[in-house]
């Protein structure tokens, strides 16, 4: 792709520029995050209608590597890894689907979910992470030693970097906070033959400890403040539209931790402008747990006095973050997208996730808070009923069944609302025929 070039740029504009498959994080004269730039002009030599013929072309396609959500918009994620190398799973085009049900109990008439977790891991972690692992893998062909990939993680990230490490035969090391990720995130980089290191500490912990351990350039940063994630998660965007023929939708509502995804989404959204193939852009909602908002306290201050803070314990552990990473570059895209940024309490993500799941999805804590937000938003009247609204769900609700399991047995610190208790009963016919018929009556009788 030679016709193609992309570099890393200084997010603070002080001008330092470096090659993608340099080892470097931040800026070595300034100290920022570095974001990925792309030489623009020459992306600009095709028209908006001919980017979309060739995404359309490439979806769902057998052409090594342009079948995979990410790959298919290679020219504007990274130009700069051969095909050869590419490490990838086919992640990304997952479904966006309609959840009529559940919009028209709010009054909304559209409402879409954007199924991020259905993918390789069970997470939108995916569609950065077979990025970074790509590049990773270039610069092992070009002779750079590289003795591992290291990431901090509140589970997901760990799972979608053993994963692509173990496809490409590089070791990974994951730094996991002990006793706060679900034993099924615990267990997916244990499968995939990650060294696996357990913490006693919390993500900010693992973060730092993985800033120190990276400072080594053989031991190769995989977290979200490495921007080369942020481009592959940025292709959400442009799936999001492309579902809808190119029409951006008028809100889009994700939940946001470390605050890459929300920066992703952004990013996204404004290159399909910057290159014409959008008009419009759409309000972003950062939807943070009321256990974890930096964000949301610097929102509600009108961003001038953010701070980090220490994150306490939610059922949304993914989003367990006090100091997130990205969160200038957050602030930046809700400054250019209208944004708002709403915070759910436990209870408000719990009841959300499960009126969610009474429609039939089965959604991860992390869309539950997305949820929240929603349903107060539309409470408000900030989300109008004839607008178009995206909730992006970040994981596979089957990764955090635990919480699920705990509300319906009534067993969550505070009193659920619809628990479902399995019913049970002798295995004799005529008893079960009365006890079914009982509890039809009653349902029934609760739905009127
Ligand atoms: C990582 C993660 C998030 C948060 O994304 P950030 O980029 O850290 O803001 C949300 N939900 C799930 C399920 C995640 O794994």
């Amino acid at each position: 792709m030679a016709d193609y070039a992309a570099w890393f740029e200084c997010i603070s504009g002080c001008g330092e520029r470096y090659s993608l498959k340099e080892v470097v994080y931040v800026c070595r004269k300034c100290g920022a995050l570095l974001q990925v730039a792309h030489d623009m002009g020459k992306l600009k030599k095709k028209s908006a209608d001919e980017w979309k013929r060739l995404f359309a072309q490439r979806k769902h396609g057998t052409e090594w590597p342009y079948g995979s959500g990410v790959w298919s918009k290679k020219e504007w994620v990274c130009p700069e890894v051969e095909p050869e190398n590419v490490v990838s799973m086919y992640e990304g085009e997952s479904n966006l689907f309609w959840a009529e049900r559940l919009g028209k109990s709010l009054g909304l008439n559209n409402l879409w979910i954007k199924l991020c977790g259905n993918s390789h891991t069970g997470s939108f972690k995916d569609l950065g992470m077979t990025v970074l692992v790509s590049v990773v893998k270039q610069m092992i062909s070009e002779g750079k030693n590289i003795r591992a990939v290291a990431c901090a993680s509140t589970g997901d990230t760990s799972a979608a970097l053993a994963a692509y490490c173990a496809a490409a035969g590089i070791t990974p090391i994951v730094f996991l906070p002990k006793n706060k990720v679900s034993v099924e995130q615990l267990i997916q980089p244990i499968a995939n033959g990650a060294l696996v290191v357990s913490l006693k500490t919390d993500f900010d912990g693992c973060m730092e400890v993985v800033r120190e351990i990276t400072k080594d350039n053989e031991i190769y940063l995989a977290n979200s403040m490495n921007s080369l994630r942020i481009e592959g998660q940025k292709t959400v965007a442009i799936e999001i539209v492309q579902q809808f023929d190119w029409q951006p939708p008028d809100v889009v509502i994700i939940p946001g931790g470390n605050l890459g995804n929300v920066s992703a989404l952004g990013k996204g959204f404004l290159m399909m402008e910057e290159l014409g193939l959008i008009k419009k852009r759409p309000i972003i909602i950062v939807a943070q747990a009321q256990n974890a908002n930096p964000l949301y306290r610097a929102y509600k201050a009108g961003y001038e006095n953010y701070r980090p803070m220490k994150a306490k314990k939610t059922i949304a552990s993914a989003i367990q973050i006090g100091n997130p990473v990205s969160v200038q570059k957050a602030i930046a895209v809700l400054k250019e997208f209208n944004g708002i940024v709403e915070e759910a309490s436990e209870a408000e993500l719990v009841e959300a996730s499960v009126a969610a799941d009474k429609t039939g999805m089965y959604t991860c804590p992390h869309t539950g808070v997305a949820l929240a937000a929603l349903f107060k938003l539309v409470k408000r009247g900030v989300i109008k009923k004839d607008q178009s609204v995206v909730v992006v769900s970040t994981a596979h609700g089957l990764k955090f069944s635990e919480f699920k399991y705990k509300y319906h047995l009534n067993k969550l610190p505070f009193k659920s609302r619809y628990p479902n208790m399995p019913v049970e009963t002798e295995a004799k016919l005529d008893v079960i025929r009365k006890v079914v018929d009982r509890q039809l009556k009653k349902r029934t009788a609760a739905q009127r």
